[in-house]
C-alpha cells in the first residue's frame, strides 16, 4: 500500500471520528485535509467548493498558504481544479506544471509542487467541489490512492449538501449545492404547482459510509448482487413486463449489466477501500451519472440510464426498501419528480396532495401526461437530470404552461408565482360562477359545450364545469394506463360508471383509437415506418374484430335502458363505416337473442378526421347518425404535419383558409342532411378556435375540461351573427389575402371578448 499510510480504511475510520466531533464546520474541514494529507503522505491537501456563481473557492488546505483559504477563488474554466470540476473526473499527473490547463496562483505558493491528484466531489452525479492532493516530488498516485481520495470526497459531498458550510460563505457566494435553479423543459400539463419535492424513486440516503467490517460488507454486497440477478431472471422468465412497466429489452440489458465484470469490479473495489456496500453503490452510481450527464450520444446515454436503474435496484436489495413512498407519507403540496413514470403510478398518489409532476423524459403525448392533465396537475417534461438536482422536501415550482421549473426558488420568484396562482384561482372562481348560466351567445344562439374525457378521474369535471355532456370519451385511455389488456368486465364496469355519473347527460363513446402515437405498453408493437398512417384505430378494429366486438358488447350492456352513442375513429372509407356499424347491429342482435336488456336507442357516428371523408360526406351522412370532427388529426393530415413532431407541428396555422374551408364544408353538409356535427379536437378548446367555429356554424363543441370556463366566458359576450358575417367572406376570399387569425383577434378586441 505504497503512499497510503495505514491505507484507506484507516483514513475512513479517522474521518468518521472527525465527523462525529462537536467542532465548527471550518475546524472539521481543517482536520479532514490534515488527515488526508497525512494518510496519503502528501504535502498538500486542499478542498475547493463550487459556489453559486460557478467559481471554486478554497475552503481548507494543508500545505498551501493558509491565508489563501476563502480568498483563492478560481473560475471553473481555470486551472487543473477547474478542469476536474468541469469534466467531473479525476486528474492524476506527475508533472502538473507541464499540463496546458495548469495555472499558477502566487498567493498559494503552489509552484513547488509537481504532482497533482484532483477528484471531483460528486453527489448524484453533480459536482459540488474538488478535492486535491499534491506532492513536491514527481510522483504518480496509484489507482488505490485515487480510489481512496474519491471515497473521501463522498464524505465531503454529504457535508456540503447538508448545508453545514453555508455559514462559512459570504452572501452571494454560498456553496452551489443548494442554489436556486431555473430549469427549462417542455410543457406537458397546464397549471402552476407550488410545493415540495417528492422523489418518485426515493434515493436511498446513505448515512453510514464507513464499514466496520469490510468482509461483512463484501458479503452483503455479494448477497445483494445474487438477489438482484435472481430477481431479473424471474422477471424475464415470467415473460411479461415488470411491475414497474419495464420492457423485456430493458430487463435483458439489466441482466447483462448485472454480470458485467467492470461494474462488479468497481463495486467490490469501493467496498475494499472501506466503504459500506450502500456507499459503494452510491459511489459507482454517482460516477456513472456524472458520465451520463456529459454524454451526448443518445444510445450510450440510454445505456448509462440503464446502469443507473440497475444501481437503484441493487440499492433496494441492500436496504430492503422496495417501493415508492406510501401515500400516507406524501406531504401536502407534493411535486413528484421522476425520470419517467407510467400513468398508473401517478394515479397511485393521493390526488388531494398532488400539485405537480416533473419528468426527465416524457413529452406532452406520453401517457403519464394524459393522466396529469386529467388530474389537473401542472407538469413539465424533458428536464435534464431533474432527479439528481433536487433533494426530498426542497421547495419547487412547476410552471406547466411554459415547461419551466424553479428549484429552491428565491423569494421574489416564489412571490410572483404565488400571485399567479391567486390570479388563476380568481379566474377559476369567475368561471365557476358561469357554470349555471345557459350556454348561449349574446344573440341567443345556443352553443353546447361538452367535455372530452377518457378516465374516471375526468368525471368530476362534468359537474364542476357545468358541461352539457361528454362529447368525446376516449376509450383507449383505459387501455393505455393499464398494465395489461383490460378484460371485458373491466371495460363494462368503466362504461357503466361513466354513464352513471353522467346521469341524464349524453356521453359519446369512441371505440378504441390505438396505434399511431397511442401505443399500449403490453401489446407487441408492429414496426411501422409511418405509424400515424399505419395500422391503427378502426383499421386495427376491423382486422382484429374480436377486440372491437367485445368492446361494443361492453358498451351495449353498459347502456342498458338508455341511449348509447358510439363512434368510430379514423374512418377513411364508407365501407369501413358500414362494416363497423354492422358489428354494432350484430352485437345488438346477439344480446337480444340472449335476453339481455338493451339500450333504449343506439346512435352510431363517425369521426371525421381523414381528409378522404370530406369527399364522401353525402354517403356518410346517409348512414351515420352524427359526425364528430377530429380537428387534431384532420389538421395533421390536411397539412401533412406530424402532430407530435415539435419541428413541424406549429408550422401551419389551424385558423388558415384551407382548414376553415374544410371545417365549413363538414358543418354545412351536416346541417343540410339534418345530422348533428360536433367538433372535438383541440381547436374548440381555445377561445379563438371556438370563436372561429361558431362563426363557421358549429353549435356543438367538445373541449378539454379546463377550457369550458374560458370558452363559455367568451361566447356569452359574443354576437354569433357578427362573427359569422366576418368569417364568411374571409373564407371565400383568395387564400393568403387575409390573415384570418389576426382579423379574429382584432374582432375579439373590438367586441371586448376575452381570448
Ligand atoms: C382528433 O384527432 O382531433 C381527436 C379528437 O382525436 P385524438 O386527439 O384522440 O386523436
Ligand atoms: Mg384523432
Amino acid at each position: 500500500m505504497r503512499g497510503v499510510l495505514g491505507g484507506p480504511r484507516v483514513l475512513l475510520r479517522r474521518l468518521r471520528e472527525v465527523m462525529a466531533e462537536p467542532v465548527s464546520a471550518q475546524e472539521r474541514l481543517d482536520k479532514i485535509v490534515v488527515l488526508i494529507a497525512a494518510n496519503m503522505v502528501a504535502e498538500v491537501c486542499s478542498a475547493y467548493v463550487l459556489r453559486v456563481d460557478g467559481t471554486l473557492e478554497l475552503y481548507a488546505t494543508e500545505g498551501l498558504n493558509r491565508q489563501a483559504v476563502h480568498l483563492t477563488v478560481m473560475r471553473s474554466d481555470e486551472g487543473l481544479v477547474g478542469l476536474v470540476a468541469r469534466e467531473a473526473r479525476s486528474i492524476n499527473l506527475s508533472d502538473a506544471q507541464s499540463h496546458p490547463a495548469f495555472s499558477y496562483r502566487p498567493e498559494t505558493g503552489e509552484e513547488i509542487y509537481h504532482s497533482f491528484l484532483g477528484v471531483p466531489i460528486l453527489r448524484a452525479g453533480n459536482t459540488l467541489g474538488v478535492l486535491v492532493v499534491q506532492n513536491r516530488a514527481h510522483r504518480t498516485y496509484s489507482e488505490e490512492e485515487e480510489e481512496a481520495l474519491q471515497t473521501t470526497a463522498m464524505v465531503l459531498a454529504e457535508m456540503i449538501a447538508s448545508g453545514e458550510l453555508s455559514a462559512l460563505a459570504r452572501p452571494g457566494a454560498e456553496p452551489a449545492a443548494r442554489r436556486a435553479l431555473h430549469l427549462g423543459g417542455q410543457a406537458i400539463a397546464d397549471g402552476i404547482g407550488l410545493g415540495h419535492v417528492v422523489l418518485h424513486e426515493p434515493r436511498v440516503v446513505v448515512t453510514n459510509f464507513i464499514a466496520d467490517d469490510v468482509q461483512k460488507e463484501l458479503q452483503r454486497l455479494e448477497t445483494a448482487i445474487d438477489a438482484l440477478r435472481a430477481d431479473l431472471d424471474l422477471l424475464l422468465e415470467r415473460g411479461d413486463v415488470a411491475d414497474d412497466g419495464e420492457h423485456k429489452e430493458v430487463l435483458e440489458a439489466f441482466r447483462m449489466f448485472a454480470y458485467d465484470r467492470g461494474w462488479l469490479h468497481k463495486l467490490r473495489e469501493a467496498v475494499v477501500t472501506g466503504l459500506t456496500a450502500e456507499a459503494a453503490v452510491e459511489r459507482v452510481q454517482s460516477d456513472a451519472r456524472a458520465r451520463m450527464l456529459r454524454q451526448t450520444d443518445p444510445y450510450l446515454r440510454e445505456r448509462l440510464h440503464d446502469l443507473d436503474d440497475l444501481a437503484n435496484r441493487l440499492m433496494r436489495q441492500l436496504t430492503g426498501k422496495h417501493h415508492a413512498p406510501a401515500r400516507e407519507q406524501l406531504p401536502d403540496n407534493a411535486i413528484i419528480i421522476a425520470r419517467s413514470m407510467g400513468p398508473a403510478a401517478l394515479l397511485d398518489y393521493d390526488r388531494s396532495r398532488l400539485r405537480g409532476l416533473v419528468l426527465e423524459e416524457g413529452g406532452p403525448s406520453s401517457h403519464v401526461a394524459i393522466v396529469a392533465r386529467a388530474l389537473g396537475i401542472a407538469a413539465a417534461g424533458q428536464i435534464d437530470n431533474a432527479t439528481g438536482l433536487v433533494d426530498p422536501g426542497d421547495a419547487i415550482i412547476v410552471d406547466g404552461s411554459s415547461g419551466e421549473v424553479h428549484v429552491r426558488p428565491p423569494p421574489d420568484i416564489e412571490a410572483a408565482y404565488a400571485e399567479k396562482v391567486r390570479f388563476r384561482a380568481r379566474r377559476q372562481a369567475q368561471y365557476r360562477a358561469l357554470r349555471e348560466a345557459p350556454s348561449v351567445t349574446k344573440d341567443a344562439e345556443p352553443v353546447s359545450l361538452m367535455l372530452n374525457a377518457g378516465l374516471l378521474v375526468d368525471l368530476p369535471h362534468l359537474a364542476e364545469s357545468g358541461a352539457a355532456g361528454i362529447g368525446l370519451f376516449r376509450t383507449e385511455l383505459q387501455f393505455m394506463v393499464a398494465a395489461a389488456f383490460p378484460r371485458t368486465s373491466e371495460q363494462l364496469s368503466l362504461y357503466r360508471s361513466v354513464l352513471q355519473i353522467a346521469g341524464e347527460l349524453p356521453v359519446t363513446f369512441r371505440t378504441l383509437d390505438i396505434g399511431g402515437d397511442k401505443v399500449l405498453p403490453y401489446m407487441r408493437a408492429v414496426e411501422e415506418e409511418n405509424p400515424a398512417l399505419g395500422w391503427r384505430a378502426i383499421r386495427l378494429g376491423l382486422d382484429r374484430p374480436g377486440l372491437l366486438r367485445s368492446q361494443i358488447r361492453a358498451l351495449l350492456k353498459a347502456a342498458e335502458g338508455r341511449e348509447l352513442r358510439v363512434m368510430f375513429p379514423m374512418v377513411a372509407s364508407i365501407e369501413e363505416f358500414d362494416r363497423a356499424k354492422a358489428m354494432v347491429e350484430h352485437e345488438l342482435t346477439h344480446l337480444r337473442r340472449h335476453g339481455h336488456s338493451l339500450p333504449e336507442r343506439v346512435q352510431v357516428g363517425a369521426m371525421v378526421e381523414v381528409p378522404a371523408l370530406l369527399y364522401q360526406l353525402d354517403e356518410l351522412c346517409a348512414r351515420a347518425d352524427f359526425l364528430s370532427v377530429g380537428s387534431n388529426d384532420l389538421f395533421q393530415f390536411l397539412y401533412a404535419v406530424d402532430r407530435s413532431n415539435r419541428r413541424v407541428a406549429d408550422r401551419f396555422d389551424s385558423l388558415s383558409g384551407p382548414v376553415l374551408r374544410a371545417l365549413k364544408a363538414i358543418v354545412d353538409k351536416g346541417r343540410a342532411c339534418g345530422k348533428p356535427v360536433t367538433l372535438c379536437g383541440e381547436l374548440a378548446s381555445k377561445p379563438i378556435g371556438a370563436l372561429a367555429l361558431i362563426g363557421l356554424g358549429y353549435r356543438l363543441l367538445s373541449l378539454t375540461p379546463s377550457s369550458i370556463g374560458p370558452v363559455k366566458a367568451m361566447l356569452l359576450d359574443l354576437d354569433a351573427r357578427k362573427v359569422q358575417s366576418l368569417l364568411g367572406p374571409m373564407i371565400e376570399s383568395p387564400v393568403g389575402s387575409v390573415a384570418i387569425r389576426d382579423r379574429l383577434e382584432a374582432f375579439a378586441a373590438a367586441e371586448g371578448l376575452q381570448l
